[in-house]
């Protein structure tokens, strides 16, 4: 467990330095975006105030503009009085100034009862009464000289909304005589403020100080004379600086609007200009996303590419791990088995070998590491390993066993028997090399070699048995047939042995028999020549390559050879020494393809009975074999 997280530390790392850099990216772009909202907002609170501050100038001149005009006609009246003769001087002096008026729409005067006593405007003076109007109760009722700029009304004369500025014109004894009045139409300053381009639903409104709309650039004729006194920036007005930027949720369209205002030093007028929030930051907004989108693209992209990373080490990690358990575990079986694992890599160098090779092969592994892997291998199967070998690294055969003889380093020779497999490179897939486990066989073989001696030989003489034999008969058969040599066989009988038992006991018996058997061996000279126990004390002499002449020559060779041993057989009569009867018999195996190798044993075979009826020790030579029907069934 530990082993394991230690293992993954480093890409617990790398993850976590990606989630890092991924968290930093998202923060950094976020702060910049926050940073350019506020950019944009400041931009925009700017122009706002700009614009509103020379929106409030204009209209300071406009009333300026109006109460110039007023103040003269005030002075006038106040001088002259309201006599008919002023009153129609002062009409022709208004009549002579109407066109130069500019932004004031009318002039107006009202005697101390509200009556027209002059105007700018082409009506009949005594069609209206202005005593009703706010202005002129205003005016009536204090005695404040300065000008009023009244709540807006539905001309009278025009029926557009008008913004009225009045002052009021005293008697020489100081009481009420009048009413001045210059109107400017509200939509003169709607038209004027949709000159200016705060967006699509900037706005631009002037609001008398007690909340009532002056003139508005946008649906001036339905917001003119509406009564915003309950909006929160009238309701605080006290407390608040005479300009400033603020923010509110608008009563007219519901939306968060951007605004600033700036209360006029000289009229009681308040100029606001605002403009939706949402359109201020609509350019930043659309960047924004754009930007956003990008930075989060980088940030999936390298999330991403880390995340597939991280899962690769990870999963390398645990190949890696796998693997090393993997080698632990071969290991652990190399070293701990008795036989020889040798891992031997594509140049045929040993890259490993456990440490059985010092038991094995008689060097240490130290010694063997790095060496060629077929350097001890006998000349003789050293051809047929390489071979092997070659087939393996090829891909020809996945794996297979050899036995073959290596040196020791003792000087000796040993058998090994070795399993090969090709191993793989676990990235590549391609034979990296080969696996050889291999056991020491030596003993095996020489036991092998013991047991096959032993199945071919007769326990008590030594000599081949009579399965040996029948092989051999065999095969010379048909190798004399091949080489049209002739084949001869000598068969022997002891004479009268029932009776050696019976007179001198079976042991007796015994060495009597390994004695003729000695004697028939030592005249097996020729390399091929094969001396069997038939059976009993029945033996045979296999002579290859030997005519009629030579297998009577061995007769008679071996019968003196017995006599030589001059074993005494008191039984045996005439010479009471142990005898033996000898049939001969020499084939020709490629003179009739009739004969088999059986014809020659039972030409021999009648031979040796010739002899035995003929009166025993002695040899008796068959004619020419001829194939015997009762031999063949025998
Ligand atoms: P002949 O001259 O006609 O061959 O007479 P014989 O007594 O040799 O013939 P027979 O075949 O009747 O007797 C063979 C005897 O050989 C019988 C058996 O007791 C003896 N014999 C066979 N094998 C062995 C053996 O392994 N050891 C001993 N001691 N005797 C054997
Ligand atoms: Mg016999
Ligand atoms: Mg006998």
């Amino acid at each position: 467990m530990t082993l394991g997280l230690r293992l993954r530390q480093p890409v617990y790392l790398a993850a976590g330095l990606v989630v890092v850099v991924c968290f930093v990216m998202l923060f950094f772009s976020s702060v910049r975006e926050l940073g350019l909202r506020r950019d944009a907002l400041k931009a925009a609170e700017i122009d706002v105030t700009n614009l509103a501050q020379s929106l409030v100038q204009h209209a300071d001149d406009s009333f300026e503009m109006a109460d110039s005009l007023v103040i003269g006609l005030v002075h006038r009246l106040e001088a002259e009085g309201t006599g008919p003769v002023a009153i129609a001087r002062l009409q022709s002096d208004i009549n002579f100034r109407k066109g130069a008026m500019g932004r004031v729409r009318g002039l107006f005067v009202y005697d101390d009862k509200g009556r027209w006593l002059a105007t700018s405007e082409n009506v009949d003076l005594n069609a209206f009464n202005n005593s009703d109007r706010d202005y002129f109760k205003y005016h009536r009722d204090s005695n404040a000289p300065g000008l009023l700029v009244g709540n807006p009304v539905k001309s009278r004369s025009g029926g557009q909304w008008i913004i009225p500025a009045s002052r009021r014109f005293n008697n020489p004894d100081g009481s009420f005589a009048g009413v001045v009045l210059a109107t400017i139409d509200a939509s003169y300053f709607a038209d004027f403020y949709k000159r200016f381009d705060l967006g699509p639903s900037g706005i631009i409104t002037m609001l008398q100080k007690n909340g009532v709309v002056l003139a508005r650039s946008v649906d001036n004729e339905t917001s003119v004379g509406r009564d915003l006194s309950n909006s929160a920036l009238i309701k605080d007005m006290h407390g608040r600086p005479s300009a400033s930027v603020y923010y509110f949720h608008s009563t007219f369209d519901g939306s968060w609007r951007l605004a600033f205002y700036k209360m006029s030093d000289r009229f009681p007028i308040i100029l606001v200009a605002t403009e939706s929030k949402d359109e201020v930051l609509a350019s930043w907004r659309q960047e924004a996303i754009f930007r956003m989108a990008l930075v989060l693209f980088l940030i999936s992209l390298i999330g991403g590419t880390g995340f597939y990373l991280v899962r690769q080490l990870l999963e390398r990690q645990r190949i890696g791990a796998v693997l090393a358990a993997k080698e632990a575990d071969f290991r652990l079986l190399a070293e701990e088995s008795s036989d020889m694992v040798m891992r031997i890599g594509f140049d045929e160098h040993i890259l490993y070998v456990s440490p059985a090779c010092l038991r094995i092969l008689g060097w240490s592994a130290e010694q063997l590491t790095g060496t060629p892997a077929l350097a001890g291998v006998n000349p003789e199967d050293l051809p047929h390993v390489q071979e092997t070998v070659r087939s393996l690294k090829l891909g020809e055969i996945e794996e297979t066993k050899l036995i073959y003889r290596t040196r020791h380093r003792g000087g000796g020779e040993i058998w090994l028997e070795t399993a090969l497999r090709a191993t793989h490179d676990t990235n590549t897939g391609r034979i990296s090399g080969v696996v050889a486990i291999s056991r020491d066989m030596t003993e095996h073989k020489h036991f092998e070699a013991k047991l096959a001696t032993l199945a071919s030989q007769d326990g008590l003489t030594t000599l081949a048995n009579r399965r040996h034999f029948d092989e051999r008969l065999h095969t010379e058969w048909r190798r004399a047939a091949g080489d049209e040599t002739p084949l001869s066989l000598l068969m022997i009988d002891v004479d009268n042995f029932k009776k050696f038992n019976d007179q001198y006991g079976h042991q007796a018996g015994d060495a009597c028999l390994k004695a003729v058997a000695k004697a028939l061996a030592a005249e097996a000279r020729r390399p091929g020549d094969l001396a069997a126990r038939y059976g009993g004390e029945e033996f045979v002499l296999l002579l290859p390559n030997t005519d009629e002449v030579g297998c009577a020559s061995v007769a008679a060779r071996l019968r003196e050879a017995l006599d030589a041993l001059n074993i005494p057989h008191a039984l045996n009569p005439p010479t009471k020494r142990v005898t033996v009867s000898a049939g001969g018999a020499t084939g020709w195996p490629n003179a009739d393809a009739a004969n088999t190798h059986l014809s020659l044993v039972a030409a021999a075979d009648r031979a040796l009975y010739a002899a035995k009826h003929a009166g025993r020790d002695r040899f008796v030579m068959s004619g020419q074999v001829v194939a015997w029907r009762g031999a063949e069934s025998a």
